[in-house]
């Protein structure tokens, strides 16, 4: 196991059902590491935040393959290994821990409610603190 950071381990911001399913390699390039490191810095923030829940990451690193399986974005920030999926539910819903992060002042690029089922997180060199919601209705500006 190696460790990102105290509560974020490399694996299991690589694992992903869809890569194992299909037999893809979800294999971060070497130089990615810091930047991992960097997403793992980010969800100790939001664990911490959210009074040191648990955090459970549904996907973070995705490789170009792995991100064309799972449908997302064409430029997305999980294939730069700086966003992460994920959920807590010992704290509260998605749309929760999206107004909780959005208040904070957490430098985060984007903060995203998707599909009411999950919260999706990313850092930038120049963070935006942007928040979006994304749903079966589209893409838009604000939560809901
Ligand atoms: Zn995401």
């Amino acid at each position: 196991m190696t460790r990102l950071s105290p509560h974020f381990t490399l694996e299991e911001m690589v694992a992903s059902q869809t890569a194992a399913r299909l037999g893809l390699d979800n294999t971060p390039p070497r130089e990615m590491m810091a930047t991992l490191k960097r997403t793992a810095q980010l969800l100790e923030e939001v664990r911490t935040l959210l009074g040191g829940r648990p955090v459970l990451v549904s996907s973070g690193y995705r490789s170009p393959a792995v991100n064309r399986a799972v449908g997302g974005a064409q430029n997305s920030a999980h294939m730069l290994g700086c966003a992460a999926d994920f959920s807590c539910p010992s704290f509260g819903p998605p749309l929760e821990i999206c107004r909780t992060i959005a208040r904070s002042a957490i430098a985060f690029d984007q903060v995203i409610h998707e599909f009411r089922a999950w919260v999706h997180i990313a850092w930038a060199p120049s963070p935006r603190r942007m928040v979006l919601t994304i749903d079966a209705a589209g893409t838009r500006l604000g939560l809901s």
